[in-house]
């Protein structure tokens, strides 16, 4: 199971790039665009799950529409002890120092390299125990070969173009190589929790993908499709 991420930042074109940077890394990412929807999260997590965090890290802005991002960090903690990363424009030690007093692992100056933060999180993930297992970045089987941090995809060795959602939603596939990805799973990850019952668009995309990786796309030996259930992609070669 891929680590979740809950993201409480306001800015969406952060939330965008984070979204795409983060799944790229295979983790799940978790929105929240105010103080107040982050909050309802917890709440929810605490109500559903007994208790149990709503995800294994926290990303938090503190200037929020509606608040600040530190009310939602009291209310973490006196629950959690998941790992919590303040990322904000503010840079003042007085604040930074208050956070991290106040159970912040770690404090993030935006703007800041995609990098880093992906380093930081290693961290606060490792500090706390959290087991990492590599995300599938690279593809290779029946002459497809996709290698996602490079964003780039061969047929038989010759370079394969593919749109952004196309390329994202092979990315998905990839990820989870050998398994079973279910038509929600891959809606969510690909357009957004809000379009998850959008199949249509799924078979559409499919069709391209195998339009453009399978020899024979009316009969696919690569992207499978597992019936009313979802899409597996063969597993790799070792
Ligand atoms: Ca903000």
């Amino acid at each position: 199971m891929s680590l979740r991420v809950l993201l409480v930042e306001d800015d969406a074109e952060l939330r965008r790039t984070l979204r795409d940077a983060l799944a790229l890394e295979g983790y799940e990412l978790l929105t929240a665009a105010s103080l107040s929807e982050g909050l309802a999260l917890l709440a929810h997590a605490a109500g559903v799950h007994g208790g149990v965090a709503p995800a294994d890290l926290v990303l938090l802005d503190l200037g929020l529409p509606d608040g600040e991002g530190e009310a939602l960090l009291a209310a973490l903690r006196r629950r959690h002890t998941l790992p919590l990363i303040v990322i904000s424009a503010r840079q003042a030690d007085g604040q930074k120092i208050r956070l991290l007093d106040a159970g912040a692992d770690d404090y993030l100056v935006k703007p800041f390299g995609i990098g880093e933060l992906l380093a930081r999180m290693r961290v606060a993930l490792r500090h706390r125990g959290t087991v990492l297992r590599p995300a599938i970045t690279l593809y290779q089987h029946g002459g497809l070969a996709v290698d996602l941090a490079a964003r780039a995809v061969q047929r038989d060795g010759e370079p394969v173009h593919l749109t952004p959602t196309e390329f994202a939603l092979l990315a998905a596939l990839v990820r989870r190589a050998g398994a079973v990805a279910t038509h929600r799973q891959l809606l969510a990850d690909v357009w957004g929790a809000e379009h998850v019952e959008q199949t249509h668009y799924l078979r559409l995309y499919m069709g391209q993908l195998r339009a453009k990786l399978e020899a024979e796309p009316a009969d696919p030996q690569l992207l499978l499709t597992e019936a009313g259930v979802g899409y597996r992609l063969v597993a790799p070669d070792d």
